[in-house]
């Protein structure tokens, strides 16, 4: 067994992602000891959040303000308990938290980021739109803040005050250390026990072995879980699939690097941690296979505009409000519905330049970089950004075509499956197109787009003027194959609202924290059923700052 010989950690966390960062950070901000342990390399300091696009819900925000945006807590309660569902008696402690999240979402949020450093871009977008009711599910104004610099300027503020309390004698990195046991003594966590792993020289993101060279174990008053969800564990989705979602896809693309694999949870339960909600997930329709992977069977969300057409395998429309951007977990279980794990876009180029977004710091280089002259192109530019084209020109999903037929002939070619009739995807591309000239129009599509162009933002950056997707001078014509994309756990280890873990009996586990996704990003699942998205970065450093506040203000032992 190894032994830490000269630094006797007053804290032991496990994960290097933004919950475990922040986590770290609040507890060496006070002085007291960190021991932050991870599977992976240091090449992967920062966990999913650096690969994040860096999207954070903000409420009432100065740049909300600015764009003309009028937001509240009230309006944002009423969203997000539409959007939550709570209907379980173990939703106790996520609605505790959801509105802890949304206070600190209004008022402090905004300074704690700003403080760091993490800047924002002025213009704020409208993700999650909402499935059409004022009560229910969705945003009713804009307040998706992209982070100046994606996930990884989001993270960089964290990473540097880690090596700072490095430098000064509070933080021990353990990399290649991957934790297989909690150990206890009386009921309480006293440490932590595992494998070292094998070094790797993988670059970020890339999975790397699991080679096993020796074991180990280490002790603390205090153990914090930082673990990340299950995203990666395409068994773990499937064992966990809700019902209400219909089946499992047959087929599944994973958003996130394969070191979310889910693990920590089975060993947190092994000591009596009460995982709840785990029948929640939150995953996408709008996933595209990578034509360039960095992590196993890796996949792109689209993050789209509400323009592009919206067919199932079998070439049928979606209805309302399954609507590009509007209700992913609805669109999710009516494609489900249809029995495919497939469906479709077919749009314009126009459509493409302005609403095609790629959520992924390495998809932004104009936004993860900073360079203005490059995200200006963005805006004004004539074609989509550099990353959109490439997926246009070499993503496996994506046709291009001049004219329709030969498009729709290509889909079916595609798939081997020839499910698409021709004549009938045109007479509902023409019916549609009818409606641009009907000032009125029934068309629920074609007024969304008439409505979300009144907001500011969405005309300047992110929805395409009212066109004719089969008049050629819109053209070409792009069809893009969309497969389900598994991304993020919104159920996890029930906590309080010191982030401590609980039992089944609602006793705290001492000595034992969970923080960010493995804790539902807070209390087992503050999302309930849905989320308003930009709202798990922002539930990391909130469930991180509890759990390191709370810890910084327990007395110091006197053996650390
Ligand atoms: C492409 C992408 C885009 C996203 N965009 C957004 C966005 O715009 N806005 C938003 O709010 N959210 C976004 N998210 C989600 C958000 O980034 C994650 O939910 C969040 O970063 C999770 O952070 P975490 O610290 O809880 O876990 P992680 O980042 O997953 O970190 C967990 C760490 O724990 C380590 N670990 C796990 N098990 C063990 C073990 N047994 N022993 C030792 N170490 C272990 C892992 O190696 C990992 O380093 C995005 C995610 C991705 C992948």
């Amino acid at each position: 067994m190894q032994k830490v010989e000269h630094f006797k950690p007053d804290v032991i966390i496990i994960g290097s992602g933004l919950a475990g960062l922040t986590t770290a950070m609040e507890v060496t901000n006070a002085g007291k000891k960190v021991l932050l342990v991870d599977q992976e390399t240091e090449e992967n300091l920062g966990g999913q959040a650096y690969w994040s696009f860096g999207g954070l819900f903000l409420i009432n925000s100065p740049q909300q303000r600015r764009m003309g945006i009028k937001d509240s807590y009230e309006l944002a309660w009423q969203d997000w308990m539409g959007t939550a569902g709570f209907d379980r008696e173990e939703d106790y402690w996520p609605r505790q938290w959801a509105e802890a999240y949304l206070k600190f979402a209004t008022k402090e949020k905004s300074a704690y980021i700003a403080k760091l450093g993490i800047k924002l871009m002025f213009m704020v977008g409208w993700a999650e739109r909402g499935d059409g009711s004022a009560s229910g599910h969705g945003n009713s104004v804009p307040r998706f803040h992209v982070s100046w610099g994606t996930g990884t300027g989001v993270v960089k503020p964290f990473v540097d005050k880690v090596y700072v309390a490095q430098e000064k004698g509070l933080l021990q990195f353990r990399f290649r250390h991957r934790v297989t046991k909690l150990l206890t003594q009386d009921g309480a966590v006293i440490g932590i026990a595992g494998d070292v792993l094998e070094d790797d020289n993988k670059a970020r993101g890339v999975a790397t072995n699991r080679d096993v060279l020796a074991d180990f174990a280490y002790y603390a008053d205090q153990v914090v879980i930082a673990s990340g969800g299950i995203g990666a564990n395409h068994q773990l989705v499937r064992e966990n699939w809700p019902e209400r979602l219909g089946k499992a896809p047959a087929q599944m693309i994973s958003g996130v690097p394969a070191y979310v694999d889910g693990k920590m949870i089975g060993i947190a339960e092994e000591v009596g941690a009460h995982m709840i909600n785990r029948d929640r997930m939150w995953h996408y329709t709008e996933g595209i296979e990578n034509w360039n992977p960095i992590w196993p069977n890796h996949g792109i969300r689209i993050l789209p505009g509400p323009s592009s057409l919206w067919f199932d395998a079998r070439g049928n429309r979606l209805p309302a409000p399954y609507l590009p951007g509007f209700d992913t977990l609805g669109t999710l279980k009516h494609l489900q519905e249809t029995g495919f794990s497939y469906s479709w876009f077919i749009l314009t180029q126009k459509i493409i330049k302005k609403e095609f977004a790629l959520s992924g710091s390495e998809q932004n280089p104009d936004i993860t970089n900073k360079d203005y002259s490059l995200f200006l192109k963005r805006i004004f530019g004539k074609n989509a950004p550099g990353p959109v084209e490439a997926f246009k020109e070499k993503g496996s999903d994506f046709i291009v075509s001049d004219n329709l037929k030969d498009l729709v002939a290509r889909m079916n070619r595609l798939t081997g499956e020839d499910l698409l009739d021709y004549e009938a995807i045109k007479s509902q591309i023409e019916a549609r197109d009818r409606e641009v000239d009907n000032k009125f129009s029934k068309d629920t599509q074609v007024n969304y787009i008439r409505n979300t162009r009144n907001y500011r933002g969405d005309k300047l950056g992110r929805v395409a003027a009212l066109h004719k997707i089969l008049a050629s001078e819109n053209g070409p014509l792009i069809a893009v194959r969309l497969h389900v994309l598994t991304r993020k756990t919104l159920g996890g280890l029930k906590t309080n609202l010191h982030s401590q873990v609980l039992t089944k009996d609602e006793e705290v586990i001492k000595g034992l924290y969970a923080v960010g996704e493995v804790a539902g990003f807070g209390g087992g699942g503050m999302h309930g059923y849905r989320a308003l998205e930009g709202t798990f970065l922002g539930g990391c450093i909130f469930s991180g700052m509890k759990a390191g506040q709370h810890i910084a203000s327990l007395p110091k032992s006197p053996s650390a």
